[in-house]
């Protein structure tokens, strides 16, 4: 059957496979050039303590807004830029970004509270520059490696476990945190997770939407935050969007969260406006 597949999936092409081939091309020629010419900017969403809804941090999240094209969501983005290899420059970009903000924000006065989380492509997790790189934008703008904090999928994770692993050992020697995102979409083995030197586990979107309607996804919740404190790692719900899934979460044990409850991702003015002032 796989090679039957194989064979037709070759054979077929429609017109339609064409015009979707122009535009990702399309899109990836204009991301190149906005990348190279630093036209992306970073948006914040606040991370808050669920018991008393005071921020611990913020996830810096990457938005591109076009010309010709509009605003083009990350979800489409950033596959484009891990597949045509642009997904190591953006990066560096973010982290340096990050840094510069953070220093804007202190230099004005605003103190941010515990640690600005930036999202690491798996490519970018087997760069050997990466840590270079992370300590260069940290040092140029006088930003302690502690005030950041790394998420990577878990899926990511699994694409080459022995060398994350070496990887996170390394970055928390220099004081980076670190989180694994997405957590429950990306199939990871108990027996790598143990070694993997991360500090806290992001709970995936899908089962914090469903966890009140499916007994399933509230299970799935329930075993993650259990395996998070046997492992000693703490654990954040990400796209909270309700009052009811708060109290779910705090019952359940977890007593971190984000989500649009709270807010959507902001503008850095915007951000200092609402959480920083
Ligand atoms: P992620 O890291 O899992 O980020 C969480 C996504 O959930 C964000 O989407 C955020 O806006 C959205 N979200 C937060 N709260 C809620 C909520 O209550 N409800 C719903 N429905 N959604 C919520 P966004 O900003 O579109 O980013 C999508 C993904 O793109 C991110 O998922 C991340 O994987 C990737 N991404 C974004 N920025 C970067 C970046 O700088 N570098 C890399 N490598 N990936 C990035
Ligand atoms: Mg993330
Ligand atoms: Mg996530
Ligand atoms: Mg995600």
């Amino acid at each position: 059957y796989q090679a039957k597949r194989q064979k037709l999936s070759t054979c077929i092409f429609e017109p339609w496979m064409g015009r979707v081939v122009a535009e990702q091309l399309n899109i990836a020629k204009r991301l190149a050039s906005a990348i190279a010419e630093k036209q992306l900017s970073l948006h914040f969403q606040p991370q808050v303590d669920l018991n008393s809804g005071q921020l611990i941090g913020a996830e810096a999240l990457c938005r591109w807004h076009d010309e010709e094209l509009g605003d083009v969501s990350p979800g489409k983005f950033i596959p484009i830029a891990e597949e045509r290899g642009m997904i190591v420059a953006l990066g560096y970009w973010v982290i340096e970004e990050a840094c510069r903000q953070l220093a804007e924000w202190r230099a004005l006065g605003h103190s941010m509270p515990g640690q600005l989380a930036i999202n690491i492509a798996a490519q970018q997790f087997e760069e050997e520059s990466l840590v270079a790189n992370l300590l260069d934008s940290c040092a140029s703008f006088s930003i302690e490696p502690s005030q950041l904090s790394l998420e990577i999928t878990e899926s990511g994770i699994m694409e080459n476990p022995e060398k994350a692993i070496a990887m996170t050992e390394v970055l928390k020697g220099k004081g980076l945190g670190l989180s694994i995102d997405d957590f429950g979409t990306g199939y990871s083995s108990l027996a790598y997770l143990k070694r993997f030197a991360a500090d806290k586990i992001k709970i995936d979107i899908s089962f914090v939407r469903d966890m009140l309607t499916s007994d399933n996804d509230r299970v799935i919740v329930a075993t993650i935050i259990a395996m998070a404190n046997t492992l000693g790692l703490e654990t954040i719900a990400e796209g909270i969007e309700s009052q009811d899934q708060i109290a779910a979460l705090l019952s359940l044990g977890c007593n971190q969260g984000q989500g649009y409850y709270f807010d959507r991702p902001l503008a850095a003015e915007q951000f200092v406006q609402r959480w920083l002032c």
